[in-house]
């Protein structure tokens, strides 16, 4: 059995419920499982994507994008001016009225089911690079993000040829040129929630990426330029937040899609008021996680560390705030600790690894503050005992106990790998405290009774409700938020619906 050299580096303990005896150190350690890097060419610069072609910004700026886990730079990328945004919104305009919005769906459709047929052809590439630019597991990049990018270039194909069956009794018309700007937590995923129902319908794009992790939409324009699609129909524009708002501000955009925090949606909110764009906003969340007594406790534990920890919690629907019932409080915080000392926290290119980088410096220094605040306010921390990386961004899976609605931790969005655990004893007493939040947009139910489900989820205010699973997706399916977590739909028909124009037949 255990001799010093097999234990686990970590220290780590294993839970009660292995039975392994009291204190002894877990007797085996993962073998590295490195992902190769070598699937990705990754260049030493990157311009613009701009009517078919790289180009360099118009004064030849640029910035750098860091690999969060090791803090070393990847490439540097060509930083947009205003002037380029006028530049990608004229190619945007001019591939709209001559190609793509007089193309007859069947045609558009054959592009876009090619875009979905390269990026599962390069999947393997496109997941390698979101690892190194954003700093989330490998195994989430390679199962989940470039999966469900792909699949929803699949599913919106599929409308491109339909539209006119899509809204019974009215003709959809493209809006024209959609302003679209994303966030660094699912870059190719948020890329194509929002490029793939804006193509389908027949409007042109101009995006802008967030400027640390502009290397997946980069990798996508020549995904666009393999596909044979005609120029202008897609344009890139990395470039800080300034850019983002002359893009949504420029005149000769229709629409304008933003998926990030509350305080830039407001603003963006503010720049289109009086103008007759078409806004959708995806912001931030705080979602409840609802385990009654009588939930499948084991499970409700996986969806509970699913809900938190994937992608280091920097999800907006994350359950970032677990409701138990009073009767079972102890017994699933016990199981939840002894599940958080087996996760394993570190190099995001391991398969072996659940928790990998925050994906900025900013980010990381906002949670250290917001889970300082917590224990300050006098919430009980409990952090597993897991060696972190010396260089880049990284924090320890994090469990709050003790938590008051009033706290900073219960109200606002940590957007990092921190859960803070409330009670309840009664659904009413559940129902308020979950509604208790400025935001609105995800929530998870545990319990064996879907009659349980029902009644809550028609008394609950918000967008997405999970029974029994969590942070679920599919295309098909609209996902969305009320009140500060914004307004309008992603995904399904509702994410047709946010690109078209519909007139009586
Ligand atoms: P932001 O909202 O600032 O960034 C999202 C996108 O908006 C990025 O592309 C960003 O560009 C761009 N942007 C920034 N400022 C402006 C502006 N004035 N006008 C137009 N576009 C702009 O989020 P942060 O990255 O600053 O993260 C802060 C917090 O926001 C997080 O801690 C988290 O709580 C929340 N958040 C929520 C997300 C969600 O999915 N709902 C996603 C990301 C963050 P650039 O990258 O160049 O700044």
């Amino acid at each position: 059995m255990s001799t010093d050299k097999s234990v686990a580096p970590s220290g780590a303990r294993p839970p009660a419920s292995w039975g392994l005896g009291g204190g002894q150190a877990i007797p085996w350690e993962y073998a590295p499982a490195p992902e190769s890097r070598d699937i990705v060419q990754i260049r030493e610069h990157y311009g613009l994507f701009i009517d078919g072609r790289e180009r360099e910004s118009s004064d030849g700026g640029t910035f750098a994008t860091v690999d969060p886990s090791t803090e070393q730079q990847l490439a540097t990328v060509s930083k947009a001016t205003t002037a380029d945004v006028d530049r990608a919104v004229a190619a945007a305009r001019r591939a709209q009225r001559r190609v793509w919005g007089p193309m007859p769906g069947r045609e558009r459709a054959k592009y876009v089911f090619r875009i979905a047929r390269i990026m599962a052809e390069r999947a393997r590439e496109l997941a390698v690079l979101e690892t190194l630019d954003s700093g989330k597991p490998i195994k989430e990049s390679r199962d989940v993000d470039i999966p469900l990018a792909a699949a929803h270039f699949w599913y919106y194909a599929g409308w491109a040829d339909k539209l006119e069956y899509a809204f019974p009794g009215r003709v959809a018309r493209p809006l024209g040129v959609a302003a679209q700007i994303i966030p660094w937590n699912f870059p190719l995923l948020m890329l194509s929630w929002k490029i793939a129902p804006a193509l389908a319908a027949g409007n042109t794009v101009v995006l802008k990426p967030a400027s640390t992790t502009p290397l997946s939409a980069l990798l996508f324009a020549d995904i666009c330029r393999q596909a044979d699609l005609p120029p202008g129909v897609v344009n890139i524009v990395p470039g800080p937040g300034d850019i983002g708002m002359a893009l949504v501000s420029h005149p000769d955009v229709n629409k304008v899609a933003f998926t990030g925090s509350t305080e830039i949606g407001k603003k963006i909110q503010r720049a289109v008021a009086g103008t007759d764009k078409v806004l959708t906003l995806e912001l931030g969340g705080k979602a409840a996680n609802i385990v009654f007594e009588d939930a499948a406790l084991d499970q409700a534990v996986e969806g509970i560390v699913n809900g938190i920890y994937f992608n280091q919690g920097e999800v907006c629907c994350a359950g970032s705030r677990l409701l138990v019932q009073e009767s079972v409080a102890d017994e699933l915080v016990a199981r939840l600790k002894d599940r958080l000392a087996t996760l394993r926290v570190g190099d995001p290119m391991d398969k072996n690894t659940d928790v990998g980088a925050i994906n900025n410096r900013a980010q990381l220094e906002k949670i250290t503050e917001l889970v300082a605040s917590g224990v300050a306010e006098g919430a009980e921390l409990y952090q597993p005992a897991c060696q972190l990386p010396e260089r880049g961004y990284f924090f320890r899976p994090t469990l709050f106990t003790n938590v008051a609605q009033s706290h900073r931790i219960a109200k606002e969005e940590i957007f990092g790998p921190v859960l803070s655990v409330l009670t309840f004893r009664t659904p009413d007493e559940a129902v308020e405290k979950a509604n208790n939040t400025e935001y609105g947009l995800s929530a998870g139910i545990w319990t064996e009774k879907a009659s349980k489900v029902f009644a809550m989820v028609s008394a609950m205010k918000a967008g997405v409700i999970w029974a029994n699973t969590f942070n679920r997706f599919d295309p098909v399916s609209p996902f969305g938020g009320y009140k500060e977590s914004g307004f309008g739909r992603e995904g399904g028909m509702h994410g047709l619906h946010a690109y078209v124009r519909l007139e009586d037949r």
